[in-house]
Order: C-alpha cells, then structure tokens, then sequence
C-alpha cells in the first residue's frame, strides 16, 4: 500500500515571522503518528531557518523548484546540492505557474527533475491541462507530452524515486476544485501509462491532486483509489486548514 503524502506549496507567501509560525503551528498540531507523510515547500529565502526547525521532526522540507545544472553562471538559480545542503527532501519540479507564467518548457522541466534525482531529491514533478486544453479533449495528450519529457531523459526507473502531482490549471486557486471522478480518471490513466512501461513503479508511485485542495474536501478526494494525497496551495497557509487537511488523507 502506498502512503499518503500531503505536501504545503506556500507559493511566494509568508514573511519571515508568519513562515516560522505557521511551521510552528504545524509541528504543533501534527501527531507523531499520522498515517499521511507531511512536507511543506517554503519561498527558498525561509529554507535554512525553517530546516533547522525541521531537524529531527517528522515533517518534510521541500523547495518550490530546482536548478537544471548543478553550479555556474546561473543567475537566480538555486541547485540540488545547495538544496540537499538545507535538508531538502522534496522539489517540486514544473509547477504549472512556472510553465505557464515564466515559460518553463518540457525539457527544461525534465531537466529539473533530472538533477533532483541525481542528487536524491525527491522531484514532486507536476502535470495538468489548462481549461482550454481539456475543453478540447486534450488532456490525456498533454500529460502525455509532459510525462514522456521525464521518461525520454531519466527513464521509467526514475519513478521509483520520484512523486507525480496531477493539477489540472483551471482548479489552481479558483476554488473549482476537480472533482473526485474527474482526479481519479486521470489519475488512473498516469498510473495505467507507467504501468505499460513498468508495473512495480506504477504500483509504488504516489500520485497526489492539487488544485483548491480544501479541509472539507479533502477526504473525499483523497478517498479515491489512484489519488495518495496533495499538493495544497491556499489552504497550506492556514494551519488549522492544512492539518485538516492532512489528517484526511
Ligand atoms: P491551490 O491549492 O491554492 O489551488 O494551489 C494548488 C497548487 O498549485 C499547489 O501546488
């Protein structure tokens, strides 16, 4: 059985006094002994203070993104060594803001993720289709594109270390959560490709929803067969929401 992992995007939110509270109030809240696994992705400037808040808790750091080369004459980068320095356990690679408002193309993304793997950084690699793209039947396409990037330069092996993160854009802070047929259907369709290339990884491959993840549907989402937990944006900076939220998975 896969377990349940709940993951906190906090996006480009927080200050330096409400990050370290609302990791506080987490750390606070969160029983050593929830069934979910638990990460949050601050803005890269809170990773080393909030990392050492994390030293020897069970809540996982992550970071938003993560440099395609390891070091050089990359302004405004960040790599996954510097990242593995800080105790990072996560990156989410081709987050849909990245793709759609900074240009981020599949092979960059895959690029990415190539680096997080090499580096044993859990890529938290996301997919999904615009509102346009699934008007026009397209999504299944889509993910497709974007997924035969990763398998094209890390192969189906690389799964076996790595999360998929299955947001449909039209759902991403609209409040127009999918619904739990709509996550399952392509949930089971990411889950049913991998498995035509290797069915072990796509058995062990935690594939999670994102997309106006709320406390009070949670649950419900969660409950599907091929959906083994989030990727929380708004609600991840409340902290009674966002461990409502874990507690349902
Ligand atoms: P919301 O939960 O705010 O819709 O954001 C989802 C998301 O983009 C998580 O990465």
């Amino acid at each position: 059985a896969r377990r349940p992992l709940v993951v906190g995007n906090w996006k480009m939110n927080c200050t330096r006094a409400t990050a370290q509270q609302l990791l506080a109030d987490l750390l606070a809240g969160l029983p050593t002994d929830a069934k979910a696994q638990v990460g949050v992705c601050p803005a890269y400037v809170f990773i080393p203070e909030l990392g050492a808040m994390l030293a020897g808790k069970t809540i996982a750091l992550g970071a938003q993104n993560v440099a395609d080369q390891d070091q050089g004459a990359f302004t405004g980068e960040i790599s996954a060594p510097m990242l593995k320095e800080f105790g990072c356990a996560y990156a989410i690679v081709g987050h849909s803001e990245r793709r759609l408002v900074y240009g981020e193309t599949n092979a960059l993304v895959a690029a990415r993720y190539a680096k997080a793997i090499e580096h044993g950084i859990t890529p938290i690699f996301c997919v999904g289709e615009t509102l346009e793209e699934r008007e026009q039947d397209k999504t299944f396409a889509v993910i497709d594109e974007q997924l035969q990037a990763v398998l094209d330069l890390c192969g189906v092996a690389s799964l076996s270390q790595a999360v998929i993160a299955y947001e449909p854009v039209w759902a991403i802070g609209t409040g127009r959560t999918a619904t739990t047929e709509q996550a399952q259907e392509v949930h089971a369709y990411i889950r049913a490709q991998i498995a035509k290339l290797d069915a072990e990884v796509a058995e062990g491959l935690q594939i999670l929803y994102g997309g106006s993840v709320k406390a009070d549907n949670a649950a419900a989402l969660f409950g599907m067969p091929d959906v083994d937990g989030g990727l929380v944006g708004g609600a991840s900076l409340d902290a009674k929401s966002f461990l409502a939220i874990c507690l349902a998975a």
